[in-house]
């Protein structure tokens, strides 16, 4: 079932630049979709607009209705995780993860079992205490894939997440993420530019071709690669 759709989305910023032009993607719930293509197609601006993070200058977003909760709410959750962990440094690991509760006005002791299963799920449940200095940046980046899925969003929005990391702890990572995928069957959509990473990650494969932002193939993959 579709879980959200970009219809005809184009997307020119006020310099001038189109960073889109008649993007329509259809994401269906538990796929993971690699947004695959070159620097500047317009992948992050994409990730942007499905988030509620930008608007498009024409086309529409279509979340159906059946993804709107029973209160009604307009904007479906979304949990995005950036190039760059952006955790608190004044701030535990866990206080960094109950953020998005706090925000909603969710103290820490209402949110503990929450924000202690998510860093279970991430491997970090003895580091609640630490504070992301003392973490390595595998270790961060984990921390901030624990606070987009802390909420149980609907969809996970990751925008070049590993870039800045190492191979080896990236690889570490495409597995950990396959890992959780697997077992709970999230949908997630992740922007990559790196033909390796999105063939061994995903069940779809969207390239995008540059000047202007643009859809030019997208493949299904039977099932992920075997890991064992
Ligand atoms: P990608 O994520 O694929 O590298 P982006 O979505 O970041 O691409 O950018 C697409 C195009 O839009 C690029 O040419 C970029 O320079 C331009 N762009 C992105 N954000 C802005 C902005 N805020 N103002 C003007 N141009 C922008
Ligand atoms: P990365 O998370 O960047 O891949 P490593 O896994 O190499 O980094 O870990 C760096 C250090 O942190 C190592 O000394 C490792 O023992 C420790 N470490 C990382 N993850 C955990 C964990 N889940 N539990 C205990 N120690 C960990």
């Amino acid at each position: 079932r579709s879980l959200v759709a970009l219809r005809s989305v184009s997307k020119t910023f006020s310099n001038g630049t189109v960073a889109l032009k008649n993007m329509s993607l259809d994401i269906r719930e538990g796929e993971f979709v690699s947004l695959l293509g070159p620097s500047g197609c317009g992948k992050s601006t994409a990730l942007r607009i499905i988030a509620g993070l930008g608007e498009p200058t024409s086309g529409a977003i279509d979340w159906p209705k059946a993804n709107y909760d029973a209160a009604g709410r307009a904007e479906p959750e979304v949990g995005f995780v950036f190039q760059e962990p952006t955790l608190m440094p004044w701030a535990t690991v866990f206080d960094n993860v109950w953020l998005p509760f706090r925000l909603r006005g969710m103290s820490r002791s209402a949110a503990r079992e929450r924000v202690m299963d998510a860093l279970a799920m991430v491997g970090l449940e003895k580091f609640g205490n630490a504070y992301p200095r003392e973490l390595s940046g595998g270790m961060k980046m984990r921390v901030s894939i624990a606070r987009a899925l802390v909420t149980r969003p609907k969809i996970l929005l990751m925008d070049e997440p590993f870039a800045a990391l190492d191979e080896i702890t990236r690889f570490k990572l495409n597995n950990d993420l396959l890992r959780l995928w697997e077992n709970f069957g999230w949908t997630v959509v992740f922007v990559t530019h790196s033909v390796i990473e999105s063939v061994y990650m995903s069940s779809r494969i969207v390239v995008m071709a540059a000047r202007p932002g643009r859809v030019i193939d997208d493949i299904a993959i039977d099932a992920p690669f075997p890991r064992s």
